[in-house]
């Protein structure tokens, strides 16, 4: 969405939020937007570091690196990511950081030196009291550090709380890299279990971090894997997969689709499965295959994979979205315990991490289940709708008692 269309937005929520427009202010604009031109190797990349609002604590978001990344991306990136922290309601705001440039064109000192120049231009406006990146597209634990290698040479001291997702023995957190799936889960089964939902099938579209993260999760769970797709294509059983072929079939052929005596199918959102993930790209549920989603949950894992009017669609259809502001917010908010152990100087075992991680995964899901309970009958309103205006009145309350 880009940063016009999320005004746009604003606007058709203000009659829900019941607040003035002077109220809203705060979330037409960011409040700062660092550019930069970074010189390596001869070429010139811009850079961005948006910074949206730090009204519950410092700004938060990650730093990616791609071709198509622009200062209108990186906007709304930001203003999702205040939107996400304050519904998962962690002391953070949203701001969020980008580098136009392919990273696979670059050489491994390149990319260092690009990391670093990064850091250069906007290393007085970060810190771990102002501003806490963390990887995004195309960004690695490696590039982590290397940004806080530099940030501490310019800044002249010790502050690993300045980036998340580094590697766990360079003050990296337990279960990061499970984060975001693991994080996921916890809503599902609290959802599962307020609604008594019975049906245990799934459909995974994506294999990568999270989508291959959540299957193996679910898995164990006892839950019962029936499609997955990649890139290249989709499988499907309605037994249930055995994971381990699958993961093989990925190492040894490069796709899920290789996985043997299994049947290929061409489309696995209409798949007969109770519960759809999407974990993959963003907009891939659309109104040309909204009507044909049969699952009756559907947990997004990936970052706006539903389009505004397929989710009317699926609404109609009484189809629970569980959207990717709470569904993905668990890899921030294992970003927000490894901030927290940087701070404080500790480290905390795998068991804790989970434990935490469930009991603020939980208390959100709940939390807006009960609140989507409030709009009933004709003013009923999904669990997106209901899930924004929970983020949104957080931070403009914030806002608001900084001003009086
Ligand atoms: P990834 O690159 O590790 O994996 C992406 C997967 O999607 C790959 O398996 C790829 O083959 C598959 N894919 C690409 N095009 C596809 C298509 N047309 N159909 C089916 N599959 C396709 O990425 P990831 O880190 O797993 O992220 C996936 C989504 O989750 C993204 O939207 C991302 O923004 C979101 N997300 C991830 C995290 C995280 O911590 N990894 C956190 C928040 C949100």
């Amino acid at each position: 969405m880009s940063f016009l269309e999320i005004q746009d937005f604003l606007s058709q929520l203000k009659p829900l939020l019941n607040v003035s427009e002077e109220e809203l202010a705060v979330l037409r604009k960011p409040q700062n937007v660092l550019k930069a031109n970074l010189n390596v190797a001869g070429n010139s990349y811009p850079a961005y570091r948006v910074q949206f609002n730090n009204a519950r604590g410092p700004f938060k978001g990650g730093i990616r690196f791609h071709p198509e990344v622009s200062e209108d991306e990186v906007t709304s990136l930001s203003f999702w990511m205040s939107l996400k922290t304050a519904l998962v309601d962690i002391p953070l705001g949203g701001g969020k950081g980008g580098i136009t440039v392919n990273p696979k064109s670059l050489s491994v000192d390149e990319l260092e030196q690009l990391a670093r120049e990064y850091v250069r231009a906007f290393w007085q406006n970060l810190g771990s009291d102002k501003d806490i990146p963390a990887p995004d597209v195309y960004t690695t634990p490696q590039i982590m550090i290397w940004m806080l290698d530099e940030y501490e040479k310019l800044a002249g001291k010790k502050d690993p709380g300045m980036i998340t997702g580094k590697p766990l023995d360079a003050g990296g957190s337990q279960l990061r890299d499970i984060a975001t799936a693991l994080g996921g889960v916890f809503v599902l089964e609290e959802v599962i279990s307020h609604n008594n939902f019975l049906g245990r099938s799934v459909a995974i579209q994506g294999y990568g971090n999270a989508g291959y993260n959540v299957a193996h999760l679910l898995h164990k769970r006892g839950f019962k894997i029936i499609a997955i797709s990649d890139s290249k294509g989709a499988i499907y059983n309605a037994e249930g997969f055995d994971l381990e072929k699958i993961d093989a079939a990925k190492r040894e052929t490069g796709s899920v689709i290789g996985t043997e005596n299994c049947e290929k199918i061409s489309d696995i959102l209409s798949v007969d499965a109770d519960i759809l993930i999407p974990a993959a790209l963003g907009g891939s549920i659309t109104v040309d295959n909204a009507t044909s989603i049969k699952a009756k949950i559907i947990l997004e894992l990936a970052n706006g994979p539903v389009t505004k009017d397929a989710d009317e669609i699926l609404f109609g259809n009484k189809i629970m979205v569980l959207p990717d502001i709470l569904a993905n917010a668990g890899g921030v908010t294992v970003s927000y315990f490894e901030w927290l152990q940087n701070n404080k100087d500790e480290k905390w075992s795998a068991e804790v991490v989970k434990q935490k991680l469930k009991d603020i995964m939980t208390k959100a899901t709940k939390s807006l289940l009960e609140e989507n309970n409030s709009f009933s009958g004709e003013s009923s309103v999904n669990l997106r709708t209901t899930a924004y205006i929970i983020a949104i009145k957080r931070i403009l309350q914030a806002e608001k008692e900084r001003l009086t």
